[in-house]
């Protein structure tokens, strides 16, 4: 089946404003995605006030399949659906000439949510195109981009990808080193692109010498604003909190992945909004992060590097 495909040959990669015009062309012409679009403003939401910070709680239905994806795909197990061949018949593709290129995210947690899709299929794997993520979020500036690894809430880890949303959404954007944020992370920030790809390798090198271990349990949220590429990495222990898998009352069906660790929190179950309070954010936030005695460990070592 052909795609609509626009080419952006003028730029290396379309603007935020490209890409908030396929998203108002992809309303138009694509009911399901219309639908999924218009679900974000019945959905319910909640506030959770912890400290300083606020975590925002948001009921998404339509995000159950994403929430529940298994953790761990067979490959050729099902037809990748990142690949052109693939993707329904409604998806529009925005070319790029730098090898990834960027679509509507048909099951949106909020207004203009993307994907950014490499173009070969090749598995989720940052380390390996660090760089181009800061590229990518300079692009879209005004957008931020995150990167949810395999086992860590990507729900299709077979194919590269980076996901955008528009900037200062996500309450995590709101800290800083005097107000730090609520999980364990470390926050990278410089002028030039290299140097925040560089310290979040560096970041990732440590706690696989550290484990011994091939380490890719990790979240990360960067973006470009006023000449500054901001990083937050987020080392992980777990993919899922243990109440995921609980029954009844203490059931809460959460999968947190970049947009959770950042503060805002999908729940496709109605029932599960009422159940979380400020113990529970930093009890599962406990949980889910980097223990805190290699946490403490990265980031005594990250100062030699990183000087926030
Ligand atoms: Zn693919």
């Amino acid at each position: 089946m052909e795609h609509r495909v626009a080419n952006t040959s003028k730029r290396n990669f379309p603007s935020f404003l490209d890409a908030q015009k396929l998203y108002q062309t992809q309303l138009l012409n694509w009911d399901m995605f219309l639908s999924n679009h218009l679900n974000q403003f019945k959905a319910e939401i909640k506030f959770v006030e912890c400290g300083s910070h606020r975590i925002i709680l948001k009921n998404l239905p339509h995000r159950k399949q994403s929430t529940t994806a298994k953790l761990k795909v067979v490959p050729n197990e099902r037809p990748c659906i990142l690949c052109p061949q693939n993707l329904p018949r409604e998806q529009e593709v925005l070319k790029s000439q730098i090898g990834f290129n960027l679509m509507v995210n048909p099951y949106p947690v909020v207004n203009h949510h993307f994907t950014i899709v490499n173009e070969a299929h090749v598995k989720q794997n940052f380390i390996n195109h660090s760089l181009m993520f800061f590229l990518l979020a300079k692009y879209l500036e005004g957008m931020t981009l995150f990167y949810n690894a395999p086992g860590c809430g990507a729900s299709i880890p077979e194919h590269h990808h980076f996901q955008a949303i528009p900037s200062n959404i996500l309450p995590i954007e709101a800290s800083n080193s005097e107000n730090p944020w609520l999980c364990p992370n470390i926050y990278c920030e410089s002028s030039d692109a290299m140097d925040v790809a560089i310290m979040i390798s560096n970041a990732h090198s440590f706690i696989e010498k550290m484990n011994g271990e091939n380490y890719d349990k990790f979240n990360i949220i960067g973006k470009y604003c006023n000449g500054k590429f901001m990083a937050w990495f987020i080392p992980r222990e777990k993919a899922r909190p243990a109440c995921y898998a609980l029954e009844g009352d203490k059931r809460i069906l959460l999968s947190p992945a970049s947009l959770e660790l950042g503060g805002l929190w999908v729940l496709p179950e109605a029932e599960d909004m009422g159940k979380i309070d400020d113990k529970i954010v930093k009890a599962i936030y406990n949980e889910v992060c980097l223990n805190p005695q290699q946490f403490e460990a990265l980031q005594k070592k990250s100062k030699e590097w990183n000087p926030l």
